[in-house]
């Protein structure tokens, strides 16, 4: 298999922590200082596919790398996943980026999105229907 996040635990330098199952690294393209990985050591696409080890590992370490970059920098940390189409690499992870800004103003510029001051009560039962159409 050839895969980019398979071969990174192999790249020391990049390394920040490792667990047996999984690890933290820098990407190869850190948006800013204290921007890191953490993935599982074996290839999976997607949550579903840990066991319970190592997602309770994945999790865990996602935890202590949030504490610590919390401690670290005078900033929030975003935990970013991409699920779908758009992510670059099909190896599971996740990206810890301290950011100034809270989760919903982060989207609101990169997206675009109008700002709401508070969302009707009518668009919220709406949003809700559309998600719950899709289970
Ligand atoms: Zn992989």
């Amino acid at each position: 298999m050839d895969c980019e996040l398979c071969k990174a635990i192999n790249e020391t330098d990049r390394i920040i922590f490792e667990t047996e199952l999984s690890f933290c690294i820098i990407p190869k393209w850190p948006l800013k200082t204290g921007h890191v990985m953490v993935l599982p050591k074996r290839h999976v696409v997607d949550w579903s596919e840990l066991n319970k080890e190592e997602a309770k590992d994945l999790i865990d370490l996602i935890d202590k790398m949030k504490f610590t970059l919390l401690k670290g920098f005078e900033e929030d940390c975003l935990i970013l996943n991409h699920a779908g189409k758009l992510r670059s690499q099909q190896h599971l992870h996740a990206h810890i980026v301290p950011s100034k800004k809270a989760m919903r103003d982060f989207f609101l510029l990169t997206e675009n999105i109008p700002k709401y001051e508070d969302v009707p009560e009518k668009v919220m039962i709406e949003m809700c229907e559309h998600v719950k159409k899709l289970l």
